[in-house]
């Protein structure tokens, strides 16, 4: 199939398979699109045409009947994964695969120590990364343009995504789960408290106490930790 059809024809089907494109959306591309039939063969081509879009069940048959046609010689990860995505580490070793071609090749720095841009060797697609080793566990990732990904290795101009912790964690909030810590006093939650206040002092304690997947009556005593402890540099 990848012989036949043109990188520009594949994108829709990718990012139909992964989710990025809408069942109904896609179906009106591809009903748009002619001379097919011939890459993909009769038979996919007839189910594609004809499947009711509306139906979930029949959605996912579809997203992996197309996944095994175009996945099967795939040198990386990055067409499977979702413009806005989270891999988790050390966790059925995608983050392994991930990172198998995935170089990290520039350091935001400065305040946001969690961010850094990474490009991939195969198919030099490159990626926002946040490295969120606190709470979550997880990497944060972000597909970029090359045009983004051109105003960060030439001018510092890094997209305004990932630029506070709040930030971070709350999209660990909406994509993923925190860890449990057995001991209450956890530095990595210490840390990020002083973090979050430090970014904005006006935190309310029960947002901090959801960003972080535990009660406000917690983050009181970490508070207390926080302010007892000497000041870090
Ligand atoms: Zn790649």
């Amino acid at each position: 199939m990848k012989r036949t059809l043109t990188a520009s024809q594949l994108e829709p089907f990718w990012a139909f398979v992964r989710g990025d494109l809408e069942p109904l959306a896609f179906e009106r591309w591809f009903l748009g699109e002619q001379g097919m039939e011939q890459a993909l063969g009769e038979n996919l081509h007839w189910d594609l045409t004809c499947a009711d879009y509306r139906d979930g069940s029949e959605v996912r048959r579809l997203r992996q009947l197309l996944k095994d046609v175009i996945h099967d010689d795939a040198r990386c990860e990055c067409k499977l994964l979702r413009d806005r995505d989270v891999i988790p580490m050390g966790c059925d070793g995608q983050d392994e695969r991930f990172f198998a071609t995935v170089d990290r090749i520039a350091d935001h720095g400065g305040r946001q120590w969690w961010l850094y841009l990474s490009r991939c060797q195969a198919c030099e697609q490159h990626w926002l990364v946040a490295q969120e080793e606190r709470i979550y566990d997880d990497f944060f990732i972000i597909r970029l343009s090359p045009g983004e990904a051109q105003a960060i290795i030439t001018d510092s101009r890094w997209p305004s995504i990932f630029q506070t912790y709040e930030e971070v964690l709350a999209t660990g909030l909406a994509m993923s789960q925190p860890c449990r810590f057995f001991d209450p006093l956890a530095g990595s939650l210490v840390w990020t408290v002083e973090d979050l206040l430090d970014e904005n002092p006006g935190i309310t304690e029960a947002r901090i106490a959801e960003l972080l997947g535990i009660e406000p009556g917690h983050v009181t005593a970490l508070r207390k930790a926080t302010s007892s402890s000497s000041p870090r540099a």
